[in-house]
């Protein structure tokens, strides 16, 4: 049975490169190595031998009775103390779908790529390799990171193979195939699908996310002598703005489109019991599906620190770290999806995908979707990550159900 087939090799895999703590396949080291030969292994059951682009991204191709492909892709890197699901599903699926087409000459040309470095737990870049493929990494962003111990990422690359000055030649391995869809199966990470009882999800884009800094400016005092009314706290101020940025995604969130507003870092001087803050900076970090929210949930956050910054006598500075576009997802991949995961569970529950995927650098190039599974208790990245096997073998029967559909679709 293919469900099986997929979750015995992800068994096989977990075995062979988790210890106590959880999954170690951190990306350039020896146990992602490992990791890839085992599955160049099963590869080579298959007669498949793999082509390694300019980024270290590996591709294996099983030709069919057109160039018109379609992509299959994940990762087989995991996070220092990571799950067993986490990428390796998304590889373990693809895999299975070679097996089930190697019989019969497939209608379209198929493909699965094991992306290089998806987490950046190493060196602080997610999705390395394939915005290395789709053209944007930017290489003065990336050349002066090193890891924990001093080994910058150029060696760690030149000790795979890989030439961080030429990675971006990968986009033409990219540009080269006649891509029709781009299909991703991933674990949910969050807690979604396992609140609905629901096996599997379709996924209809990716959030765009507004990252910023805020820092909060008013004067340090005595904590004895300094009466309310005269106070000039940054961090009551930062609190207030904290609470008013839950308001505002309250306020966005509709049934059909979640968005969520959250402050991560909190950090406040001098950080004495006996004294009032006088500066406090947060992390603002705001993610929404549709573009135009995404911005007016920017506005009005900016507007309400502003009042309130103003209401208790301190000034706040903005300053943006990071920002990406939303990426929807396909809307006939989309439909295809549902059917597929309909078909296979009696339901198609669509959710937006907080995290960050690969198939999020696809989109500009061609149709994207990606599935969801079930996570328990919404765990990911850890060692507890898991899915109960029978929502697990319904996610995959349907997700090879959705690479049949999209196969042999016009
Ligand atoms: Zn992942």
């Amino acid at each position: 049975m293919p469900a099986r087939n997929v979750i015995n090799d992800l068994r096989e895999l977990a075995e062979l490169t988790s210890n106590a703590d959880g999954a170690q396949r951190l990306a350039w080291g020896p146990v992602w190595r490992d990791a890839r030969s085992w599955f160049n292994g099963k590869l080579a059951e298959l007669g498949i031998t793999p082509e390694i682009d300019a980024a270290g991204n590996s591709w294996a191709t099983l030709p069919g009775q057109s160039n018109r492909t379609i992509i299959i892709g994940s990762h087989l890197d995991s996070v220092p103390n990571g799950g067993w699901l986490d990428g390796a599903l998304g590889m373990m699926a693809g895999l299975e779908a070679l097996r089930m087409f190697k019989a019969q000459r497939p209608p379209v040309t198929v493909k699965v790529v094991d992306w290089a470095d998806e987490e950046g737990a190493r060196f602080s870049r997610s999705l390395l390799g394939s915005s290395a493929a789709s053209g944007s990494l930017n290489v003065t962003e990336v050349e002066h990171l090193a890891d924990k111990t001093g080994v910058t990422l150029i060696d760690a690359l030149k000790q795979n193979g890989v030439d961080l000055s030429r990675m971006h030649e990968s986009q033409k391995y990219l540009k080269a195939i006649n891509a029709k869809a781009y299909l991703e199966l991933h674990i949910e990470q969050g807690p979604v699908l396992e609140a609905a009882k629901k096996s599997a999800g379709v996924v209809i884009g990716t959030f765009g996310v507004e990252r910023h800094q805020l820092r909060f400016v008013g004067q340090a005092a005595h904590s004895g002598s300094t009466p309310i009314p005269m106070r000039k706290d940054a961090f009551l101020a930062a609190a207030e703005s904290a609470l008013a940025f839950r308001e505002i995604a309250r306020k966005y969130t509709t049934p059909q489109a979640r968005v969520v507003c959250t402050v991560g870092v909190v950090k406040v001087e001098p950080g004495i019991v006996t004294a009032v803050p006088g500066v406090c900076e947060i992390s603002l970090d705001q993610r929404a599906l549709d573009a135009g929210v995404l911005a007016k949930m920017l506005a009005d956050a900016r507007a309400a620190s502003w009042k309130i910054a103003a209401e208790n006598n301190v000034s706040v500075e903005w300053q943006r770290i990071w920002k990406i576009e939303p990426r929807p997802f396909d809307p006939q991949l989309i439909q295809l999806c549902s059917e597929a995961v309909q078909e296979v569970t009696g339901d198609a529950p669509h959710l937006p995908s907080g995290p960050l995927h690969d198939a999020a650098e696809m989109v500009p190039h061609m149709p994207v979707v990606m599935m969801f599974t079930y996570s328990s208790n919404g765990l990911s990245h850890c060692k507890e990550e898991d899915t109960p096997e029978e929502h697990l073998e319904k996610a995959i029967e349907a997700f090879l159900l959705l690479v049949r559909k999209v196969s042999y679709s016009t």
